[in-house]
């Protein structure tokens, strides 16, 4: 290993902030959804960028940044996928993209 401090360059966007609100929100995990494996956790998309809104999949309703909500994709098709759902919509949600 080298010596010496070192500052990494840019942090990475997504994910990576931690501040005391997300201790609030649940551990990443797996769920399963007519046997599709899904990638969830929650977020309050304040990562985002500033004015980022999404559209819930179930209820086509905006969900705002400062809303906790669930991000879930499917781990096979990967990251790119992935939607944001309100967090009871996720728990109604079938694995079936209306
Ligand atoms: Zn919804």
């Amino acid at each position: 290993m080298a010596r010496g401090k070192r500052r990494r360059g840019t942090p990475k966007r997504e994910y990576e902030e931690l501040d005391v609100s997300r201790l609030r929100l649940s551990i990443p995990h797996v769920e399963l959804k007519r046997g599709i494996e899904f990638q969830v956790q929650q977020t309050m998309g304040t990562n985002a960028e500033e004015g980022k809104t999404w559209i819930c999949p179930m209820c086509v309703v905006v969900i705002e940044q400062g809303v906790v909500h669930t991000v879930a994709w499917d781990v096979h098709r990967g990251v790119q996928s992935r939607r944001h759902f309100h967090n009871n919509c996720w728990k109604l949600f079938d694995g079936l993209l209306p």
